[in-house]
């Protein structure tokens, strides 16, 4: 039995997986709010609750925000801010007695949806959040390349690619610089968009919303945002040219952008053929707590 832990910023949630999928058991709490303490007996509770409903023990993969850094060990880039510059890692390892795997939120994503979700069986995934951020996390031939720095498919914070003179230098971004793709993708960057453009308060499921109820200031807000993405997903697919790129977070359920970007995407990305696909996660939400159990494979799990 392999059990998954997403450790979010406002929740936590565990689930325990079947060899094949099947869901055990599942539990959801609210995060200890800015509590390191709070949280690491909150993440170690919930597995002693999920094991004793399943009657098993399991192993155990965390997804967290951020990143282990392989040079100090200790969490970095995380929004839980808590955790940053903590030895999460070791301290939970202390706390469960046994070892537990560790990854990026994005990466557990694309794992979960590589393994048995809407990617299945393809030899490349890209995997996208777009949701309060952007992040992104790859997975080939079923593992996950979290890079040497452990920052590989964090394409929110590249600049936005064959950028308009409207949107030089870009919005600014809480990463310092200026014109992120971040800044632009996430739901809070189509919310402020839609705000310049028409003065209009609305966040990005009210403007999807308005726009499919045929308000055309949001269909233009909406077009805006896919001409975006389209040119940002293009610079992945030169470099990494995934098999399948799967769009998670809230963004994307907006359905219309599955049909959109590879419309537009063909203008910049350098083939004469495109056979990309471009899909709705199989298992939403519960992605990421599913990756973070598959983080133990078929072989390795008791
Ligand atoms: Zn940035």
């Amino acid at each position: 039995m392999r059990i998954g832990v997403d450790l979010g910023g406002t929740k936590i949630e565990a689930v325990a997986l079947e060899g094949d999928g099947t869901v055990l058991a599942r539990r959801r709490i609210a995060t200890p709010a800015g509590d390191y303490a709070a949280t690491l007996a909150a993440v170690r509770d919930l597995v002693a609750q999920i094991e004793a409903a399943a009657g098993r023990r399991g192993t155990v993969g965390v997804g967290i925000p951020g990143a282990l850094s392989p040079a100090t060990r200790l969490v970095k880039n995380a929004n839980s801010v808590c955790l940053n510059g903590r030895a999460f890692d070791r301290d939970l390892m202390a706390a469960l007695g046994r070892p537990v795997r560790f990854a990026n939120d994005a990466n557990c994503f694309a794992l979960s949806e590589a393994t048995d979700g809407a990617a299945a069986g393809a030899q490349s995934v890209f995997g996208v959040i777009l949701g309060t951020g952007v992040g992104g996390g790859i997975v080939a031939h079923g593992r996950i390349i979290a890079g040497i720095n452990a920052i590989a498919g964090e394409w929110g914070h590249s600049p936005l690619p064959w950028p308009e003179d409207d949107e030089r230098p870009g919005p600014r971004c809480y990463c310092g610089k200026r014109g992120c793709i971040e800044s632009f993708l996430s739901g809070p960057g189509l919310a402020f968009d839609h705000g310049q453009a028409t003065g209009e308060t609305a966040d990005a499921a009210a403007i999807a919303a308005h726009a499919a109820a045929g308000d055309g200031a949001a269909a233009a807000s909406l077009a805006r945002y896919e001409g975006r993405l389209a040119r940002s997903l293009a610079t992945v697919m030169n470099l990494l040219d995934p098999d399948v790129i799967v769009l998670g977070g809230g963004l994307g359920q907006i359905g219309r952008l599955y049909e959109s970007v590879p419309r537009l995407w063909g203008n910049y990305v350098f083939s004469d053929h495109i056979a990309t696909r471009l899909v709705p996660p199989r298992h939403g939400d519960a992605s990421g707590v599913r990756g973070a159990a598959w983080l133990w494979s078929a072989d390795e799990a008791p």
